[in-house]
């Protein structure tokens, strides 16, 4: 593609870096694409950090209709290259056209989301304590506070969502929406991909006169050059989706920094599926069909992927795990996003196949094709899973351990040694569901979102969704990487005590310029003061 350069964007200009170039690789062919794409140096990286550094306080500034209008910019301009965005990440990821099409549109209605709720300002949390100077045993203060931007936030792009994790994902928008400058790392799984994203949000950065520190783009290795950004004194936080141990180095790398910054980082979760037997034996079929469905979309590589099925023996159970290890056996292979995710998943099934007290299932057909998962379908008994947590890390892929309880106490003791997840499911009959409260209960604790008689994969992006849980599968788990809460991760408290009306934030000014609902004196209130 002749218009890529192969260069990162450092604010306005481009990299100019001699270092040692790569290419994007085709998974489906194995065959490398044009161009020559070359790592950002040392000063490159180091440069970006002081661009967002300069550039802070003016984005912390702009308004919530000024953020609004470059959000939307972007997306606009996303719009209008779909095309070329679309050509691109399918030969570099083995993703679908209709994939890529529909990732495209999620990206830019996250951007629409986050541009309509800071245009509307009531996110900002404004909160007004009005003084008492008559006050016994002292007067009290006027105090004021609000959610300001953190400042400078570097992301890290997501192998497996060439647009809705990665350079204008949720991370980035969400980041701008706080008023953040943003230094993304792009990941070489969709280096050309990245590379026109990016040109995009430097037009948008232009044409919304904002500063260029605004955004940059860097290429080359995480390990390298986003280490070095995530060590910059000028960073305030990170975000990232990968790995545990590229997320745990990161979280490492910060807690160890001079000065520590928070990173918000989605790795690995394994997504147990609860099957209870009232509702296998009306609906086992179908909840087979599901299942497998939502083990082998997008060839598994989703973080939401369901990796666990516990059930309790029984008649239905049985006929259920039939049923499903057909599906599996049927189910044709699918390439992956990256020869090394390939590996890892290759990797993964050897070691689960020699584990002791784990049989295999189902294997799926193989074409023999470069960098294609075969689905695969594991069994083990529940005191087996208990003693070994080896059984709960996660085989990024399509493939799912089937987890046998004897009775209830075997299901109590599997969900009570889980560790934290992005979701929890259960399937029961409305008469099994109201007398499992507590495992229900249970779930909620191991978990960011429950799903009851559905499937954990396909994630809204909306104001109520949680795409967060206890760690491992987030790094901080009081946080959600998708949907508006989102902007949350990038804003720090302030507090205004005793500030001359004039010098307020318009936000927490007495006339309420901004029609925001505030928590006044502990009531929320759209009025004046
Ligand atoms: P990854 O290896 O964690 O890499 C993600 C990004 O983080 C890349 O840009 C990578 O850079 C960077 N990175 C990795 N280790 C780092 C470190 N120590 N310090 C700084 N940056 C680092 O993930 P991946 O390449 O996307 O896929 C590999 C495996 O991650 C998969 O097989 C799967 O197990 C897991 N994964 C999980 C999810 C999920 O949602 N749960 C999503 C994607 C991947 P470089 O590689 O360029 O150094």
């Amino acid at each position: 593609m002749s218009s890529l350069l192969g260069h990162s964007f450092i604010g306005f200009a481009r990299g100019q870096s001699t270092a040692a170039p790569y290419r994007a690789i085709n998974p489906a062919t194995a065959s490398a694409l044009e161009p020559d794409f070359f790592p950002a140096t040392a000063a490159e990286a180091d440069k970006a950090c002081a661009l967002a550094a300069q550039a802070t306080p003016t984005l912390a500034a702009l308004s919530g209709k000024q953020k609004a209008a470059f959000l939307r910019d972007i997306a606009t301009r996303i719009e209008a290259a779909t095309p070329s965005l679309v050509a691109r990440a399918t030969q570099e990821t083995g993703l679908p056209e209709a994939r890529c099409q529909g990732e495209i549109g999620r990206t830019m209605g996250q951007l629409r989301l986050f541009a309509d709720l800071v245009e509307k300002g009531d996110w900002i949390d404004a909160r007004i304590e009005t003084a008492n100077a008559d006050r016994k045993p002292l007067p009290k203060p006027d105090h004021r506070s609000l959610l300001r931007p953190i400042g400078p936030v570097a992301v890290f792009c997501a192998s497996n969502f060439p647009f809705a994790y990665s350079v204008a994902g949720g991370d980035t928008a969400s980041a701008f929406a706080a008023g953040c400058p943003v230094i993304v790392m792009a990941h070489h799984a969709h280096i050309g991909t990245a590379e026109i994203m990016g040109g995009l949000i430097v037009e948008a950065v232009k044409a919304n006169q904002l500063p260029e520190g605004t955004f940059s783009l860097l290429m080359g290795e995480g390990r390298v050059i986003g280490q070095q950004v995530a060590k910059h004194p000028a960073l305030r936080a990170i975000g990232f989706t990968g790995s545990r141990l590229g997320g745990r180095a990161l979280m490492d790398t910060a807690a160890a920094r001079p000065t520590p910054i928070p990173v918000y980082a989605e790795m690995s979760s394994v997504n147990p599926v609860v099957l209870l037997e009232g509702a296998l034996a009306a609906r086992g079929e179908t909840i087979a069909t599901g299942l497998l469905g939502s083990c082998t979309l997008g060839v598994g590589q989703f973080c939401t992927q369901p990796g666990l099925i516990v059930l309790t023996r029984s008649a239905a159970a049985e006929s259920f795990v039939n049923k499903l290890s057909a599906l599996f056996t049927d189910c044709d292979d699918g390439v992956m996003l990256t020869a090394g995710i390939h590996q890892a998943y290759q990797k993964g099934l050897t070691a689960r196949s020699g584990q002791a007290g784990v049989k295999l299932l189902a294997r799926g057909k193989s074409s023999g094709q470069p960098n294609r998962a075969v689905a695969t379908l594991f069994a083990t008994d529940a005191k087996t899973f208990v003693t070994d947590a080896s059984l709960q890390e996660e085989i990024f892929g399509p493939s799912s351990l089937v987890i046998w309880c004897a009775d209830q106490r075997d299901v109590d003791a599997v969900l009570g040694a889980l560790h934290g997840n992005l979701t929890a499911t259960i399937h029961g009959t409305d008469t099994e569901l109201a007398q499992q409260s507590a495992l229900i209960a249970h779930l909620e604790a191991v978990a960011g979102r429950v799903v009851v008689n559905g499937f954990p994969t396909g994630v809204e992006v909306s104001h109520a969704i949680v795409h967060g849980g206890p760690y491992p599968s987030l790094s901080d788990g009081r946080t959600t990487s998708v949907g508006s809460n989102a902007i949350y991760r990038f804003t720090r408290l302030v507090c205004f005590q005793n500030y001359p009306d004039a010098a307020l934030p318009a936000e927490l000014q007495n006339a309420n310029p901004l029609g925001l609902s505030r928590l006044v004196n502990g009531t929320r209130s759209n009025s004046t003061i």
